[in-house]
């Protein structure tokens, strides 16, 4: 056991503070990963506050993990001490079912063992990379390359895969007219990754002080999404819309967006329901599909992608005691466009 100094919550309505807990050995598989980066995502606040009624307690959030490796297990064949290494969202899963043998690991029947706020193969509750360091088997732990920024790098194990997987399922190419809906870490991810694939790019935002930055990100077109005229112009004109929308809202107004056969693309997950009426889904035979992170082999296709692309997240690095700033920020929209925890401010 190694005792690892991390940031935990205690229950759904406190802040999160300084918390030790203990690592487990490593085993014949494993690899330790000292994390020098941990990216936070907006699941971390929904499940930190109770949000989606599966948070498990004390939590220490962090799924966007990059690190090097200080020790491996004795049957360890991909890592050597000294490696960069990322972890994403899962840490482990049954490995036999359909899903795990196609590499759709995220959808494995049994479910997947989350980074945090799940329970391992021992039944212990899993703490994630707002820590300094962690134990990963080798099968769910990615190849880093040392070409890139690193801070810029630790989005991409969250961020990253959730849009340019389903980007890929869907097939987005050249020519195709894809908007993304929201500009926050997902959302400015989506932007790079449709831009790489060729398509003709349109950011939907509720902020117009990100016009200017949703251009930069290499988006061709900005709309406001409150700006009823400017909206009633893009009426049936997307062939794909990437949903990353991290509060209510109404789906109904951005499906009828979408031109005959379009798809609306849910990644964001808000706490509640929402209703969807059958008529914009009817009328032009449009689809809604939702998208859940990616396998292991598609995020280290994406990594890959990444560093083959020169594709990073656009970070504002943080010391670990800012972290409830950090969220109040992003629950305001207040986020260019990811924050990222340096760990080295833990030790
Ligand atoms: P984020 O950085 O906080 O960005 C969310 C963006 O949504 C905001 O920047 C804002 O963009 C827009 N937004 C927020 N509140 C809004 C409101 N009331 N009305 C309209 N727009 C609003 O969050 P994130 O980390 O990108 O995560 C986004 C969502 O995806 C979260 O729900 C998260 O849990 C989910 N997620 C899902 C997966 C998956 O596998 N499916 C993986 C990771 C995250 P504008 O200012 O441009 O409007
Ligand atoms: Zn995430
Ligand atoms: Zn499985």
């Amino acid at each position: 056991m190694s005792t690892t100094k991390g940031y935990a919550v205690q229950e759904a309505t406190l802040p999160l503070a300084p918390f030790n807990f203990e690592r487990r050995e490593v085993r014949p598989h494993d690899v330790q990963i000292e994390i020098l980066y941990c990216g936070v995502c907006h699941s971390d606040i929904h499940q930190v506050r109770g949000e989606w009624g599966n948070s498990i307690y004390p939590m220490v959030p962090g799924h966007e993990i990059v690190g090097r490796v200080t020790a491996v297990g004795n049957h360890v064949k991909n890592f050597k001490v000294g490696d960069l290494a990322g972890v994403g969202c899962l840490v482990d899963s049954c490995r036999t079912c359909p899903s795990c043998e196609q590499g759709l690991e995220q959808f494995c029947d049994t479910g997947m063992v989350g980074t945090y706020n799940g329970l391992d193969k021992d039944g212990k509750i899993t703490y994630g990379g707002y820590s300094t360091q962690i134990v990963v088997d080798e099968k769910y732990t990615l190849k880093v390359s040392d070409k890139l920024p690193l801070a810029g790098v630790a989005p991409l194990l969250c961020a990253g895969i959730t849009t340019y997987s389903p980007l890929r399922y869907v097939g987005v190419k050249k020519g195709d007219k894809v908007a993304v809906l929201g500009l926050g870490g997902l959302g400015h991810m989506a932007v790079k990754f449709a831009v790489a694939f060729g398509a003709e790019v349109t950011m939907l935002s509720s902020s117009l002080s990100k016009k200017e930055d949703a251009l930069k990100l290499g988006a061709h077109h900005f709309a406001l999404t409150s700006d009823e005229a400017t909206m009633n112009t893009l009426a049936s004109s997307f062939d794909y819309i990437l949903n990353t929308v991290s509060a209510q809202h109404d789906y109904n107004t951005y499906l009828n967006l979408l031109r005959v056969n379009g798809t609306m693309i849910i990644v964001g997950v808000p706490p509640a329901p929402t209703p969807i009426h059958a008529f914009p889904l009817i009328m032009k035979r449009r689809s809604i599909i939702g998208s859940l992170i990616g396998g292991i082999a598609e995020t280290q296709e994406m990594l890959d992608f990444c560093a083959e692309h020169n594709i990073v997240s656009e970070v504002e690095v943080i010391d670990m005691s800012y972290i409830n700033e950090a969220y109040e920020r992003m629950l305001k929209s207040d986020v260019r466009y990811r924050f990222v925890i340096d760990l080295a401010s833990l030790k």
